[in-house]
């Protein structure tokens, strides 16, 4: 199997995810980016139900092995976001209560604590609506979280980016707490934002905030290196060539290059 140890560390977060609460059922997905695409969970799955096989793997091209599950529904949208960004190599997806509340108003979170700074920005943007999994939600999306770390989606959740991912489950954790002290706030009265010097202030002050940035300068160098590419490539060439003919004289298709279609029985993320 390629990418396992990428695998591995998807169905861990995704699992974290679940547990703590940012999603419910077999909402949200999550995403890993990988040698010349990426690896997305499964579609319509319970995450403690889902094993390092139901991680799916998919081309930039939308090209996939054969023989996987459906990928999540959002999968344009995890694609286009590694393709815009050479920053980001990690994204989560969730449907989180308050995120999803806020987002159902189409209200941004404006800077009512200073932790929005791990945002990258001092506003929280939401994106405007387009129906799930569609190209025009991608692009709304891609478009309105920009070179930020988090965004929401207007009627349906919100979306976190990282440069692993640890840092985007992190950020996403990070957002539905604002989400939910902004909506907290806002049924007393009108709270004070605070403004982009004191936003600036934080994310040079606050230690935790900086792993994460450092870390997406160095990860977006080496995802720029196609010797370092090319050297993964070749390990897993001759690591695998042996499992993969095997599979193959058993009847198993391992052919690559089938296009990816998402039929209509796919469901939502
Ligand atoms: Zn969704």
């Amino acid at each position: 199997m390629r990418f396992f140890r990428e695998r591995r560390e998807l169905l861990d977060t995704a699992r974290r995810m679940s547990s703590a609460g940012l999603s419910h059922g077999t909402s949200g997905n999550l995403s890993t980016r990988v040698e010349r695409g990426l690896l997305i969970t499964a579609t319509g799955m319970p995450y403690d139900e889902m094993g390092t096989e139901d991680m799916v793997e998919l081309s930039f091209d939308g090209r996939a092995p054969l023989g996987q599950r459906l990928p999540s529904s959002e999968w344009r949208l995890h694609r286009d976001i590694y393709q815009r960004r050479a920053d980001v190599n990690a994204i989560v997806h969730t449907h989180s209560r308050f995120c999803t509340t806020l987002a159902c108003l189409r209200r941004p979170i404006p800077a009512v604590h200073y932790m929005i700074a791990v945002t990258g920005g001092s506003i929280v943007r939401c994106a405007p609506y387009a129906t799930f999994g569609s190209e025009e939600l991608s692009r709304a999306t891609v478009e309105t979280l920009g070179n930020d770390n988090a965004c929401l989606m207007a009627n349906h959740g919100m979306v976190a980016v990282g440069a692993d991912l640890a840092a985007a489950l992190k950020i996403a954790s990070e957002v539905e707490l604002l989400a939910e002290q902004y909506w907290r706030a806002i049924q007393v009265g009108e709270p004070r934002v605070l403004d982009e010097a004191e936003i600036a202030a934080s994310d040079r002050e606050v230690p935790e905030l900086r792993p994460a940035r450092a870390n997406h300068t160095a990860r977006a160098r080496l995802n720029r290196n196609p010797f370092g590419d090319l050297q993964i490539e070749i390990i897993f060439a001759c690591l695998f060539y042996r499992d993969c003919t095997q599979l193959a004289r058993g009847g198993r298709q391992f052919k690559r290059g089938k296009p990816i279609r998402v039929r209509s029985k796919t469901q939502a993320c």
